[in-house]
């Protein structure tokens, strides 16, 4: 069975997980980083594909001809065209409630770093200045949160820790653990007008792009702190650009973007922004998680079993 690794950290806080890989039969083909040309050769005799955030789109799964399982190291599945996947009987899955509180702990980082201007003091201090930065409270505050899924809950729990007022989101009906958290659920409206801070955590799809964009950046409070840890492309950045631009919100904090990296990005010029390069899932903690998530389906697919977390509904035997 040839499997492909695109993803540098699968493993990375692993010894000899590869070795295992291959003791139980695996052909272990790594590709990091790979050409497109690399690839569609590699692909064509693969059997599973273990993928961090690099694209599997149609043009490419058209020359995988007998892949049979694509495992996300992570969760967000939107660079992988499920639709092409699941037309080449290829079972697409992922690893849930791996990362959700590595990515909540970075939601709540950003929040206080853009609350209490931490980079920015840090940074000043190192090049050998001084001086005072005006921040605002995050204990006692209303803290929105758009998404209710593990990270959200997790970003929640950290909400209440700091005597926050938690309103959230969701457009699914509340899970167990949600009722568990006793979350005031509210329409986006009022969450989006109510709000002291806002996390995002919703999957970027079709429904979600652009969900916060200039009409959004118009309801919320000009002290707001907007934050997002899910995936670029869920905020309108051109409407957050001009929102942060003009004082409308006080500032953001991001960990992902439209296009990674966003060195020609406009936001960069801004000092009401705190951002980290999508290191949301990156703790040795969570990375150890994922990848035994990860490579458990690859041996379900070896010894035939049925595949865990399947994203696109196959059931493969
Ligand atoms: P999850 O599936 O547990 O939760 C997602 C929640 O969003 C669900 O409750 C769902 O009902 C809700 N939702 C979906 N569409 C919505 C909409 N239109 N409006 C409101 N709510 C909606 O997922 P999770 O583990 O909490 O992860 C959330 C997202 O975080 C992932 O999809 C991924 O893109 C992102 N993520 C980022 C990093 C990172 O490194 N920054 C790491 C992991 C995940």
């Amino acid at each position: 069975m040839k499997v492909i690794i695109t993803t540098p950290s699968f493993g990375k806080f692993h010894n000899g997980l590869i070795k295992r890989m291959e003791e139980k039969g695996c052909e272990v083909v790594k590709l990091i980083p790979y050409s497109r040309e690399q690839m569609v050769e590699e692909i064509k005799n693969a059997d599973a594909w273990i993928i961090g955030l690099e694209a599997a789109d149609e043009d490419l799964l058209q020359y995988a001809n007998q892949l049979k399982l694509i495992a996300k190291h992570g969760v967000g599945v939107d660079n992988i065209d499920i639709e092409a996947a699941s037309a080449r009987g290829i079972a697409v899955t992922n690893a849930p409630g791996t990362n959700n509180d590595a990515v909540a702990d970075l939601a709540f980082g950003l929040m206080l770093s853009v609350a209490r201007a931490i980079p920015e003091a840090n940074h000043l201090v190192k090049r050998g200045g001084w001086g005072r930065f005006d921040g605002v409270s995050v204990w006692g505050k209303t803290l929105g949160v758009i998404g209710l899924g593990a990270i959200g809950r997790g970003v929640v729990k950290r909400g209440k820790g700091f005597n926050m007022h938690v309103l959230g989101y969701d457009v699914s009906p509340p899970s167990q653990e949600e009722v568990a958290l006793s979350i005031e659920r509210v329409s986006l409206k009022e969450l989006l007008q109510t709000s002291d801070y806002i996390s995002l955590h919703v999957p970027l799809n079709q429904y979600t792009k652009a969900m916060i964009g200039e009409d959004e950046f118009s309801l919320m409070k000009p002290n707001a702190i907007l934050i997002n840890t899910a995936r670029g492309g869920i905020i309108d950045e051109k409407a957050l650009y001009e929102a942060l631009l003009a004082r409308k919100i006080r500032g953001c904090g991001l960990d992902v973007f439209e296009q990674g990296p966003p060195v020609s990005s406009q936001l960069m010029g801004l000092e009401n922004l705190v951002t980290t390069p999508h290191i949301g899932a990156y703790t040795n903690e969570a990375v150890q998680l994922t990848s035994e998530m990860s490579v458990e389906n690859v041996y379900r697919l070896v010894n035939g079993e049925t595949l865990k977390n399947v994203v696109n509904e196959l059931k493969l035997v």
